[in-house]
């Protein structure tokens, strides 16, 4: 069942608002769902929700609008596209086609790749120039809609410059329809604050989210207490949340209610490790919590260091023991393989760590979750190497067997899938073709090798700093000189 909190205006021009993977998932991203609730509000528009296992429904198209939250998303857009009957690429669309468009993480880190087949992308924020865009679109032609579109900021088509649209927060961004069909089920969504200002050097949700912006207090208890009126669970959301200046103020608001007999289930993203509170925790255990997750990216404090990411070991084990202390029955630690200039010693860090942590905290459940590094545009590390699978995948094997030895749980990310994370992610132009032939091939991980093969795509895995990137066309702040100048002195630092 679902449950709209805000009323639909109708509307003459058909817009479609694509989720480039299923029903389920659709309804669990709040980006999409917020962009879909401001066509489905405003005059003129009649918006219709499609995901890759519902577009049975769509009959009249205007245009189509993606939102693309992950690098193999592509995949969704083709068959979307596909079950539309309309063809991939753009230069294949006849003038009676509908405009194709889209915006959303991936496309803000990297549009190029796609290219070909979108009309236009949106880099950046979303919520003013999706507005400005929706009011063109209901009011023109197809051809005098994408020029004046070609002027709204944030807005990027091939070859042009675009700088990334940045909103101030003013209003709390929250899961506007609740479902039980979605994968956080009935799950009150809210925004608590947007991007992250510690700059982990190869963290792009920190950097493609610049400033650091946080929301309203007042605004955030409003949007509690409207969520409270149609669900008990209640998560916030930020890649930074602790961060906010009053978030031991909501936080208390909520404990609060529960202690006056609300039946509040409340999940937060992930703690951050070095401002993790007793009061935190107990909230959130309050709030039916049992596990939590932590992220230190490495065990070896020269290698966090490296990359920003300036957390003490004291720090790490404090808030594994608050988390324990106060209630909680597990933490997940999240981490990374393959940092550049990653040791043995670094690999042998995590052991160290990890036993350290388990004797101090007997019968309290740990996870070493583990991913390998993935260098990814507007970042500082955008130019460094990504290590050889396999030796990544001999350090995998390493771990796994030494946790296993030391009764830890661990867990592994697919070295192969983040190898092709990393080529879409920094791709180019070129890399069009191959996205349609692994869709062709069935988007498994042997189409990629396939593909690869198939058409002798050459792939980059390092750039030099004063090369010429795929995405130097794209402007976000804090620019390609400052980054240059950070990983400069990340390196330096590590001499
Ligand atoms: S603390 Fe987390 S979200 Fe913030 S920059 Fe570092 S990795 Fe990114």
């Amino acid at each position: 069942m679902e449950k709209y909190l805000y009323k639909s205006v109708n509307g003459n021009y058909p817009l479609i608002m694509a989720y480039p993977a299923c029903e389920e998932f659709a309804l669990s991203s709040l980006g999409y769902l917020w962009l879909y609730k401001i066509a489905d509000t405003m005059d003129g528009i009649n918006a219709v929700r499609c995901s890759t296992d519902n577009v049975d429904n769509i009959k009249n198209i205007g245009s189509i609008a993606f939102s693309m939250s992950f690098d193999f998303d592509f995949m969704g857009v083709f068959e979307i596209l596909e079950k539309l009957n309309i063809p991939l690429y753009v230069n294949e669309r006849d003038e009676n086609a509908p405009l194709v468009f889209a915006g959303g993480p991936v496309i803000t880190t990297n549009p190029i790749p796609y290219e070909e087949f979108f009309d236009f992308m949106l880099i950046g924020d979303g919520e003013e120039s999706f507005k400005k865009i929706l009011k063109i679109l209901k009011s023109y032609n197809k051809k005098e809609a994408l020029e004046l579109i070609k002027s709204v900021e944030g807005v990027y088509v091939p070859e042009n410059k675009a700088a990334k649209s940045t909103v101030e927060l003013t209003d709390v961004i929250y899961t506007p329809i609740l479902s039980d069909k979605g994968y956080f089920k009935n799950t009150f969504i809210i925004e608590v604050a947007r991007g992250c200002m510690n700059r982990c050097a190869f963290c792009t949700a920190s950097y493609t989210n610049l400033p650091f912006r946080c929301n309203n207090y007042d605004k955030i208890i409003d949007a509690i207490d409207l969520g409270l009126k149609y669900t008990n669970k209640i998560a916030l959301l930020g890649a930074q949340i602790s961060a906010h200046p009053e978030f031991e103020k909501i936080m208390e608001y909520i404990e609060q209610k529960i202690d006056n007999g609300a039946n509040i289930e409340l999940g937060i993203s992930s703690l951050r490790t070095d401002s993790v509170t007793p009061k935190m925790v107990q909230t959130l255990v309050k709030g039916g919590q049992k596990h939590s997750t932590i992220a230190i990216e490495a065990a070896s404090e020269r290698l966090r260091k490296f990359i920003n990411k300036n957390l003490k070991e004291e720090q790490i084990l404090n808030a594994v023991k608050i988390s324990r202390e106060n209630g909680l029955k597990g933490l997940k630690i999240y981490s990374m393989i393959g940092i550049p200039t990653e040791t043995q010693e670094d690999i042998d860090e995590f052991l160290r760590l990890g036993k350290k942590i388990k004797d101090e905290n007997k019968g309290f459940n740990i996870e070493f979750s583990f991913s390998s590094f993935v260098p990814k545009p507007h970042t500082p590390l955008q130019w460094a190497k990504r290590e050889d699978t396999k030796s990544l995948e001999k350090k995998q094997k390493y771990l796994e067997k030494e946790f296993a030895k030391l009764g830890i749980s661990s867990k592994f990310s697919s070295i192969k899938w983040d190898f092709w994370q990393t080529v879409l992610s920094r791709g180019g132009r070129a890399l069009a073709p191959f996205l349609v032939e692994v869709y062709r091939n069935g988007g498994k991980i042997g189409a990629y090798k396939a593909a690869q093969k198939n058409l002798n795509i050459g792939i980059k895995n390092e750039f030099m700093l004063d090369d010429v990137l795929p995405w130097d066309n794209i402007e976000i702040y804090p620019g390609k000189d400052l980054l240059k100048n950070e990983y400069k002195r990340l390196c330096k630092k590590n001499q």
